[in-house]
């Protein structure tokens, strides 16, 4: 995929938990099922995927967050899980996660100049004053929000709020920045504006790991897409596929169908049929239930027509392969001209051990 040295790698992550349960010990839940993956630096990756598919665990296990079952992630080609306290606190400061909602929370009694200049002492310790505040023009310069040094939060509309809450986060100079659905509960004109926001205020260095379950609004930003049911990347693909007609993976041309729901300025279209994700139809909290075998996809696929593929999606797990260059892809019907199949190509994992 590239030859950079990857800023993250994730290999074979599993985690495991029980739900909780007022009558008995609960159901064992597997949200996250073997996944591997690399992040490289400047990348932008959007990880899509429907409510309950492991995003968000994915994204917190990446910063080491929340704990995993097994596997390994890697920061800068060392293991994050083996860190002590000291090194942990060091490599926090280059990464940064945005929760939802969390651009517009600010603190009510401060200042934005104050709360540009607590970041700025907490993760910068080496700049004095002077660079301090030099770093804070130049960032509400760069937010369009140069007016707003002296003013607190309540009087800040709530697309303002958000700039503010970016320049916070960017002013740490993070290597890695995981955005967890950074414009939910937005209209779909301040959504449009956050994620151009975001891209023009990303350095080359910055990797973005942006999660989403809005396939159509994270395309205006991603270099590269990942897609993850149930707990497994199903795909993971250059964004600039999605527009050479490659015939993915049939789950992400569901996702492709719904974020066509959305025209070119990000306004809902009034005449299409609901959208599976944003509906909920699929919801993959009640199928994330513990099953090893098959094909995640295997009881909504329309792909197969032949019994023998349909036999063997119900029983055996597709292996995420390499289908071209920076193309990986779980599915047994993939083979198409000119590409692959799973059948003949590297495994993702004897690829990745190879890299090891
Ligand atoms: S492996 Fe089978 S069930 Fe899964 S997506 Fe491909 S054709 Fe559909």
């Amino acid at each position: 995929m590239s030859d950079q040295q990857p800023l993250v790698e994730a290999h074979d992550v599993v985690k495991r938990f029980k739900t909780r349960s007022l009558f008995g010990s609960g159901v064992d839940v597997c949200a996250l099922d073997h996944v591997s993956l690399n992040l490289y630096p400047g990348e932008t990756v959007a990880l899509i995927g429907e409510s309950g598919s492991g995003k968000t665990t994915l994204g917190k296990i990446l910063l080491r967050l929340c704990p995993l079952t097994s596997g390994t992630v890697r920061f800068n080609g060392v293991d994050l899980f083996s860190m002590g306290a000291s090194e942990l606190r060091q490599a926090r400061r280059e990464f940064q996660m945005i929760f939802q909602n969390q651009l517009a929370n600010l603190h009510p009694r401060l200042t934005v100049g104050e709360m540009l200049d607590e970041s700025l002492r907490l993760h910068r310790p080496e700049l004095d004053q002077a660079a301090r505040q030099a770093q804070i023009e130049a960032l509400l310069g760069e937010v369009g929000l140069v007016d707003k040094l002296n003013v607190r939060p309540a009087r800040l509309s709530g697309g303002e709020r958000r700039r503010v809450g970016l320049a916070r986060i960017l002013a740490t100079r993070p290597k890695l920045v995981i955005a967890d659905e950074p414009t939910s509960g937005l209209d779909a004109a301040i959504k449009l504006q956050m994620i151009s926001l975001l891209k023009d205020l990303k350095s080359p260095e910055t990797t973005y790991l942006i999660i989403s379950h809005d396939l159509g609004l994270v395309r205006r930003i991603a270099t590269r897409i990942i897609v993850l049911l149930k707990g497994r990347i199903v795909e993971d693909f250059p964004a600039s596929r999605l527009d050479e007609g490659f015939e993915h993976h049939p789950y992400t041309q569901r996702l492709m169908h719904a974020a066509d729901l959305f025209d070119a300025n990000g306004d809902r279209r009034a005449h299409k049929a609901p959208s599976v994700v944003e509906e909920g139809f699929l919801d993959g909290r009640t199928d994330a239930i513990l099953n090893a075998e098959g094909c995640v996809y295997a009881c909504d696929c329309q792909r197969g027509s032949d019994l023998n593929l349909i036999h063997r999606c119900a029983k055996e797990r597709p292996p995420l392969v390499e289908v071209a260059l920076g193309h990986r892809l779980a599915c047994f019907a993939a083979a198409k001209e000119g590409m692959s199949t799973p059948d003949n190509a590297p495994s993702t994992d004897e690829t990745l051990k190879e890299k090891v």
